[in-house]
Parts: structure tokens; C-alpha cells; sequence
């Protein structure tokens, strides 16, 4: 393992350094080696490395714990396959590795004064569950009841949840005295340290079960098949969520079930875009219908609604119709839908038609330049030296 270099020294303080002094050096140096302002090679290394230093010397109980054991007093992995010992530290049950699991090393350095603890038989929330519903275009835009179906973890209808054989009771674990933990003396590099582990005979639960309940096997669960109607509220979008409270799994010891989470996934439309409470719908049109003007049925997801094309309508103008959108989520007033036109020039004209097009033509109508509005062909025009077009 690589040396680690002292938390004084990195932060240039020195052991007797006040807190504001701590702080100032702090600030001074995770400035310099940002790595968003500092471009150096080792400036990412030298910023962890200065927040680290601070992170424990900020901290009055770290700093002491640092102070008086150096490295091995803070770091779990220290020295981990060294001195053996230190290792160990790394299952400690309840905090997870590196920094999260430092209240655990600190409980069992200062056997557990003032440091929090955790009560075996303390009532706990159960797990949270997820739930993915699928929902269709329409349905995510105006809500729907939906009753959903999934297996949780419910109370033991045999054992009422303590675990043992009905006509049995579970009795406090004579090994930990029902705390859940037992004290363990470990050899370290720094001599002899007690350590806290969870008890290996109730497995934390400070509660020895004689004889298990059939059903659950002691563990005081069992898997059910479990409903739940939901709600889905209207404007909903791929991607949101819902908490239901209390649809979780069974808490333990008598603690509340958790939470379930709903996820939405929406359907795409053959029909529509949707944005938020915008739609967005491709209207085609022929040339003739834009060129003379229609009226036409536009379908909304509120039904087909009737639009006035004007005559001279282009491809990509947009009409808006108001109030055809999807309901706003949290309420104000529905969004619109945006019909944005697209001409489509004809295909597969028969003689008749074809013929009709060249009289269109012969009358005129080929003679685009003098319809462009905004002077297209008077740009081209002056790009070209002012020449006049025939
Ligand atoms: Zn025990
Ligand atoms: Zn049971």
C-alpha cells in the first residue's frame, strides 16, 4: 500500500492548527488544484487528496482519531493485509465501506459513547418497491384507474411476524443479552482493540428462536400476492413517478411497510408528438387545397376538430388549435395542439391531370419568382451583380 502522506502536511498547517486555520488552508488549496482550473496531470489527485485531509481534520472527533492513531484511525482499508486486524473492519455490519462506514470505527474505538447505536429490536420501515406501468398515448393524457399486481413481503400470517412456532415464543438471545452485537477483541499494529460485531447466534436480532415457525422459517415474512388500484393522474409523462405510501414491503419488528414507486411508460403515437402539454400533429395537404384554400378535419386526441386552411397556404405553416393539448400535471389550463402543414406534390397524375397542370402552367402558374414574398429571386439577383433575370 502506498504511503499516505500526513493531514498536516498536505493541508501545510501545523498539529496545533485552530479550526480557522484549517478552513483557510482548505479553501486556498482545493482553489488551486480544482481540477476546472487547474489543468495539471496530478491536480485531480492533489484536490482529493486535499479534501480528504480536510474532511477529517474539520471534524473534532476524526481529528482526535487521527491525532492519536494516524491513518489507521480514520481509513478502514489502512493497512488492510498489513498488520491484518484493521481488515476486519470492513464487515463491520451497517456502514457501508470507505467514509460511510466511519460512526461504526468510531463506536467501537470509543466503545460507543455518544456515537449512535443501533437497536436490534427497534421497529424498522420495510423496503421500497418499483413498479413499471404501461400506459397508452391516451391514457398518460387523461388519467386512468389501474389496478396493478405484484408479490411483497407481508407479515407471517402463521407466526404474527416473531418467527417462532405458534404455541412457542422467541426468548432474548443469551449470547448478546438481546443487543445484537457482541464485543470482539482484535490484535492490531496498534495493539489490542475491541470491536463491535453483529452476534452470530440471532444475527443481530437479539432474539434466539427455538423452534421456527413452519411457515416463514423464522424469519417472520412471507412472500404475498399483492394489489394495489392506482391512480394515474391526468398529463402524466414517460419517465414520472408516483409514491404510494405503505405499498412497500413489511417493515420489521412491527415497523411500517415502505413505499412502492409507480413509474410511468407511455406509448408513443402513429399520430402525435407530445411535449409536456403540447401536441404536435403533420398535417398533409395537396397543393390545390393550399393554393385555394379547404376546410378540413384535423383529428386532436379530444376528437376531429374542423380547420380553415386560407388559400396561399405554405408547407410549414403552423395553426394553432387552443385547448386541444394534454391537461398541465399540476393543474392551470390544457396545452394546445400545433398543426404544422405539409404539402405533398402529386404522384402518378394520369393524362387528364397532367394535361390540366400544363394549362395551369401555360396560364402562369409556373412563374414562382413573382409569388415569393420576402424577394427570394431579388437576393439572387444582387448576389449575381445585379443582372436581370428572364
Ligand atoms: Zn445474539
Ligand atoms: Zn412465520
Amino acid at each position: 500500500m502506498a504511503t499516505k502522506r500526513d493531514y498536516y502536511e498536505v493541508l501545510g498547517i501545523s498539529k496545533g492548527a485552530s479550526e480557522d486555520e484549517i478552513k483557510k488552508a482548505y479553501r486556498k488549496l482545493s482553489k488551486k488544484y480544482h481540477p476546472d482550473i487547474n489543468k495539471e496531470a496530478d491536480a485531480e489527485e492533489k484536490f482529493k487528496e486535499v479534501s480528504e485531509a480536510y474532511e477529517i481534520l474539520s471534524d473534532p472527533q476524526k481529528r482526535a482519531a487521527y491525532d492519536q492513531y494516524g491513518h489507521a484511525g480514520t481509513d478502514p482499508n489502512y493497512g488492510a493485509g498489513g498488520g491484518g486486524g484493521f481488515g476486519g473492519f470492513g464487515g463491520f455490519s451497517g456502514g457501508g465501506g470507505g467514509f460511510g462506514g466511519f460512526e461504526d470505527i468510531f463506536d467501537s474505538f470509543f466503545g460507543g459513547g455518544g456515537g449512535r447505536s443501533v437497536d436490534p429490536t427497534a421497529p424498522r420501515q420495510g423496503a421500497d418497491l418499483q413498479y413499471t406501468v404501461d400506459l397508452s398515448f391516451e391514457e398518460a393524457i387523461f388519467g386512468i384507474e389501474k389496478e396493478i399486481k405484484y408479490n411483497r413481503e407481508e407479515v407471517c400470517h402463521t407466526c404474527h411476524g416473531n418467527g417462532a412456532k405458534p404455541g412457542t415464543e422467541p426468548i432474548t438471545c443469551q449470547k448478546c443479552h438481546g443487543s445484537g452485537t457482541i464485543n470482539v477483541e482484535r490484535q492490531t499494529p496498534l495493539g489490542r482493540v475491541m470491536s463491535r460485531q453483529t452476534c452470530d447466534v440471532c444475527h443481530g436480532t437479539g432474539k434466539e428462536i427455538k423452534e421456527p415457525c413452519p411457515t416463514c422459517h423464522g424469519s417472520g415474512h412471507e412472500k404475498k400476492a399483492h394489489s394495489v388500484k392506482v391512480n394515474v393522474p391526468a398529463g402524466v409523462e414517460e419517465g414520472q413517478q408516483m409514491r404510494l405510501a405503505g405499498q412497500g414491503e413489511a417493515g420489521e419488528n412491527g415497523g411500517p411497510f415502505g413505499d412502492l414507486y409507480v413509474v410511468f411508460r407511455v406509448e408513443e403515437s402513429n399520430i402525435f408528438d407530445r411535449d409536456g402539454s403540447e401536441i404536435y400533429y403533420e398535417l398533409p395537404l395537396s397543393f390545390v387545397q393550399a393554393a385555394l384554400g379547404d376546410e378540413v378535419q384535423v383529428p386532436t386526441v379530444h376528437g376531429d376538430v374542423k380547420l380553415k386552411i386560407p388559400a396561399g397556404t405554405q408547407t410549414g405553416t403552423n395553426f394553432r388549435l387552443r385547448g386541444k393539448g394534454a391537461p398541465k400535471l399540476r393543474g392551470g389550463a390544457t396545452g394546445d395542439q400545433h398543426v404544422k402543414v405539409k404539402l405533398i406534390t402529386p404522384k402518378n397524375l394520369n393524362e387528364q391531370q397532367k394535361e390540366a397542370l400544363r394549362s395551369f402552367a401555360e396560364a402562369g402558374g409556373m412563374r414562382v419568382e413573382e409569388q415569393q414574398e420576402d424577394g427570394f429571386f431579388d437576393k439572387m439577383k444582387d448576389a449575381f451583380g445585379g443582372k436581370k433575370r428572364k
